[in-house]
């Protein structure tokens, strides 16, 4: 039995292909359509959503892995690779690329398939990087895409619902550290200083009930950055100066040895420090991911950025009318205008919030709430996250669905990459 990342999906496939290669993918998908089965592509499975949820066929792509080429600012990878992979390849070689999420588990093609974002608002989610892919399509036809090709903007956020990637190409920038700071902070002086517009990477963990946020944020790093660091790490290390050649090793030892962060504040609640000392310093890939990511449910939603500060009040406003209080803390990140057409931020600047509930609990009536809330504020779905969205809602908010329904009836007009969620989502 195949079960995703947080437990809470399962499946029976009646059979799980592993394709070794791209003549591989050709071959199951050919297989799949002699049978009149369907296939579901699988990446890491950490997606909440029963995108990948089927008894038929799973395409498992974790063989798929590998980098084809580094070529000026363009990588080529295959889609299997974990991010982590490849960020590694990337680092060794100077560069990386502009998103790095929670966690770097994902797979490339898995990651594209949600449009999955990081914290930045200059620079948009994985899926605004990819400027080429190969993919097998629903007649286990092999087809290359290149950045001129109009379908291009379907499948950066296709739901493998498309056709099977084998090679994503992605737009890469030069590597370089960041320094990364966290400080306990009231809400709304963290919204109203622009915290979240103002640096290279930013989050906000936000406790409504208490109105206090932990302020996250990542920026080139300066003489200062070192110094404080220096200092935080000094008084009880013997190891330091062994450390201080490398400044990944540096944050590792800033992190172990500091004090805890948020002195001179008693916070209402139990915020998580990331880094202990509230700074470390480092390659991007090692800074930013969450070092303790999250195993229950997640639903995460989309609204347009100013209406951020409506959305926590409101949120903060509905449940704790309901007695579905917010313990735990939601996070918040901002990120630009998409083109993918079923980008949750296709067409407008974005906040995303994102909301947990834990492993085991009856999540449906805390996130039927905040779907509420936040679909009044023209909010949509994370496709990774929890939802119970309809063809009817996307009717309603993409207006470019119709263009990405053309591009399935081209690519895959025998319904070979579907399932009960995505005839749900998409219609038959
Ligand atoms: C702890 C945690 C932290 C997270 N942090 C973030 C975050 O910071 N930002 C964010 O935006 N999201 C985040 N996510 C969501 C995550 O990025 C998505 O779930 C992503 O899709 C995971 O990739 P995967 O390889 O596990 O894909 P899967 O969950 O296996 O699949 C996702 C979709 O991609 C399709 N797919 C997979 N491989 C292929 C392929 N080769 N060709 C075509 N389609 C394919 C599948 O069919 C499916 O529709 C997080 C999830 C968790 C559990």
């Amino acid at each position: 039995m195949w079960v995703n990342w947080s437990g809470g999906q399962q499946a029976n496939p009646r059979r799980t292909d592993r394709p070794l290669d791209e003549a591989g993918v050709v071959a199951a998908v050919q297989r799949a359509a002699e049978r009149g089965t369907r296939v579901r592509p699988v990446g890491a499975g950490l997606s909440g959503s029963p995108l990948v949820v089927t008894d038929d066929v799973h395409l498992d792509c974790s063989a798929l892995t590998g980098v084809v080429s580094l070529d000026g600012d363009r990588v080529r990878v295959r889609a299997g690779t974990s991010l982590a992979a490849l960020l590694g390849h990337l680092a060794g070689r100077g560069r990386t690329l502009t998103v790095i999420p929670d966690v770097l588990a994902a797979s490339v093609g898995g990651a594209v398939g949600t449009g999955t974002h990081g914290g930045s608002v200059a620079t948009g989610s994985l899926s605004a990087q990819v400027t080429g892919v190969r993919l097998v399509d629903g007649l286990g036809a092999l087809r290359a895409l290149d950045a001129e090709s109009p379908e291009l903007d379907a499948v950066r956020t296709g739901l493998g619902a498309l056709g099977v990637l084998t090679e994503v190409e992605l737009r890469t920038v030069p590597l370089a550290e960041l320094a990364v700071r966290e400080e306990l902070r009231p809400l709304d002086a963290a919204l109203a200083d622009g915290t979240l517009d103002a640096h290279a990477w930013a989050a906000l963990e936000v406790h409504v009930p208490s109105g206090e946020a932990v302020v996250r944020r990542g920026d080139p790093v300066g003489a200062d950055d070192r110094a404080a660091a220096e200092e935080l790490a000094a008084p009880a290390n013997p190891v330091l100066a062994a450390a201080s050649g490398s400044a990944e090793a540096l944050g590792r030892v800033v992190s172990w040895l500091a004090p805890a962060p948020w002195p001179g504040s008693r916070p209402a609640w139990k915020p998580s420090s990331r880094w202990d000392g509230g700074l470390a310093i480092g390659d991007p890939h090692v800074v930013l991911p969450d070092p303790r990511p999250w195993r229950g449910e997640i639903t995460e939603w989309a609204i347009p950025r100013d209406a951020l500060r409506a959305a926590l009040r409101e949120l903060g406003a509905a449940t704790s009318a309901r007695g579905l209080e917010l313990r735990r803390p939601v996070d918040v990140r901002v990120g630009p205008a998409e083109t993918a057409w079923l980008h949750p931020a296709q067409g407008r600047a974005t906040a995303w919030i994102a909301v947990r509930s834990p492993r085991g609990t009856d999540h449906q009536p805390l996130f039927g709430l905040v779907a509420a809330v936040l679909e009044d504020l023209e909010g949509r779905p994370h496709w990774a996250g929890r939802h119970d969205w309809t063809v009817a809602e996307l009717e309603r908010t993409y207006p470019r669905l119709p263009d990405f329904l053309d591009v399935r009836n081209s690519l895959d007009p025998g319904r070979r990459f579907t399932n009960d969620h995505l005839d749900t989502l998409l219609g038959p």
